[in-house]
């Protein structure tokens, strides 16, 4: 009989042998062999199942393959997988750029109306003079989409000649696809491998070609030295999240696993994680998340609000954000966010969209558009921690377009002779949709923040009073 540490160096010399060919890694002297792991548990699903089931994309597969070999994901990682992955990510896909608009799944402000890009570049130029008029003065902004927004800017700003040759553009872009999209729609032309120049196409000679730089994230924007204008809409609706449940043990993570039930379209469903995931750990530090705990606040039990029952957190928008804050208090400046969203953290507001229409979010991903409510609360609180930064809102976006002028730019689009009567109704009717309480007036809102050294008044269009108060411990950022 071969005692056990023979049978040992047996086991360990024969692993030794394979592994200069391998995935295997060695640990001390045992070495654990790493390359069965994408298969463990991996069951290829039944030709009969998915006859129930709704189409299976690419991603779809690769998900089922990667939660079947590893166990359920965080809505997070699914969420990032959905939008970002390189190749068949909804936002990286090739084309990716035609889900914005009329003919694709959502439409968004810039898209409905010029006259929405006009007033956040008369944003930028108040910024810009509030500060004393700085020579150099980077314009950034994260998650352009089409272009649109800069497009209008652009134009909205050639009567500042005095800005456009100070301004320094940085579209911050995480999909190809939609960078050659914003390269087209500015008719960008590369200068060398980083930079690339605007022409100056307009009658007004005195400004110089608008010097223009892209990067894939925030991370990848260097230390800069000049004053900072920054701009995100719609972009922290687009960013992943977490979901958590609260039950009778505390918060628990919701993480999406597959379903290979008959009776639902999708191949994926949501499950409670059964105890503590590293994100669940870091949420029930919130200390005012944790009066809602079950047992706590008076019982956790079937009387409570459906929305206590359930809680966002997005790391990703809240590092956006907290990024801005830091940067504007370094070198001076300002941030405007724009999204949909609500106050408080509490409850579900994951959706996804095709076609204008809603569908479920658990299908088809990389197909359909996955989006959550910003968490507007947490984000001030966020920003409020950072020394050196004043926040101020989130307003409702219809009140902040009528402070910054929606009306006198909107008569001097309709004085234009040469529009027809068609021409003006679509026109205003696309104004009254960006303000009206109905539509995107409320549901959408604006935050702002800026440094308080170069600004003594709060950033254009907001009021003393919509300060944001640092709240008392730093723990309470995520916060019902
Ligand atoms: N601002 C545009 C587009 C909104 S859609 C508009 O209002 O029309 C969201 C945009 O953010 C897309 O361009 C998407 O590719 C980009 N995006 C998503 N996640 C991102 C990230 N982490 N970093 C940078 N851009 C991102």
């Amino acid at each position: 009989m071969m005692t056990t540490t023979t049978s040992r160096r047996i086991f360990v010399g024969g692993l030794r042998r394979r592994l200069s060919s391998s995935s295997e890694k060695a640990v001390g002297n045992v070495a654990i062999d790493r390359s069965g792991l994408g298969r463990i548990g991996y069951s290829e699903l039944s030709e009969e199942l998915k006859r129930y089931k709704e189409a299976e994309t690419p991603l779809g597969k690769e998900l089922i393959n990667q939660i079947k070999g590893r166990g359920p994901i965080s809505l997070h990682e699914y969420m990032r997988k959905c939008l970002l992955h390189p190749t068949y990510g909804y936002y990286a896909r090739p084309g990716a750029e035609r889900v914005i608009g009329m003919e694709g799944d959502f439409i968004t402000a810039p898209e409905l109306s010029r006259v929405f890009g006009d007033l956040v570049g008369v944003w930028l130029v108040s910024e810009w003079v509030a500060m004393g008029k700085p020579r150099e003065v980077h314009v950034v902004e994260i998650g352009p989409g089409r272009g649109t927004l800069m497009d209008d800017i652009l134009r909205a700003t050639k009567n500042w000649p005095e800005f456009r040759n100070a301004a320094r553009i940085e579209m911050i872009e995480a999909s190809s696809s939609m960078r050659i999209a914003q390269q087209k729609t500015l008719r960008a032309e590369p200068l060398d491998e980083r930079v690339w120049t605007v022409p100056n196409n307009t009658a007004v000679r005195s400004f110089e070609e608008t010097r223009v730089r892209w990067h894939d994230s925030l991370d990848e924007l260097d230390e800069l030295s000049s004053p900072t204008l920054f701009v995100a809409q719609e972009l922290l609706d687009a960013m992943p999240t977490h979901q958590f449940v609260r039950t009778p043990m505390g918060w628990r993570e919701k993480l999406v696993d597959v379903d290979d039930q008959m009776e639902s379209k999708e191949y994926f469903r949501m499950v409670i994680a059964p105890t503590h995931t590293p994100a669940s750990m870091m949420l029930s530090k919130a200390p005012t998340l944790a009066k809602f705990e079950g047992g706590k606040d008076g019982d956790g039990d079937a009387n409570d609000d459906d929305d206590k029952k359930c809680a966002e957190v997005s790391p990703s928008a809240l590092a956006v954000v907290g990024d801005v804050a830091r940067r504007v208090a370094k070198t001076g400046g300002a941030g405007l966010f724009i999204d949909y969203g609500k106050t408080t953290c509490l409850g579900d507001s994951l959706r996804a969209f095709k076609r204008h229409k809603q569908v479920s979010a658990l299908s088809e991903p990389g197909l359909v558009d996955l989006t959550v409510d910003t968490d507007f609360a947490a984000c001030s609180r966020l920003a409020a921690l950072v020394e050196g930064v004043g926040v101020y809102g989130p307003v409702d976006q219809g009140e902040w377009l009528g402070r910054m002028g929606l009306e006198v730019r909107l008569t001097k689009l309709l004085e234009n002779e040469n529009i027809t009567e068609k021409q003006a109704d679509d026109i205003i009717a696309a104004c009254e949709r960006l303000v009206d309480p109905e539509q995107m007036g409320t549901r959408y809102k604006v935050l702002t923040l800026a440094d308080n050294k170069t600004h003594q008044v709060p950033p254009a269009g907001f009021l003393p009073e919509e300060h944001v108060k640092p709240p008392p411990d730093d723990n309470s950022v995520i916060a019902p």
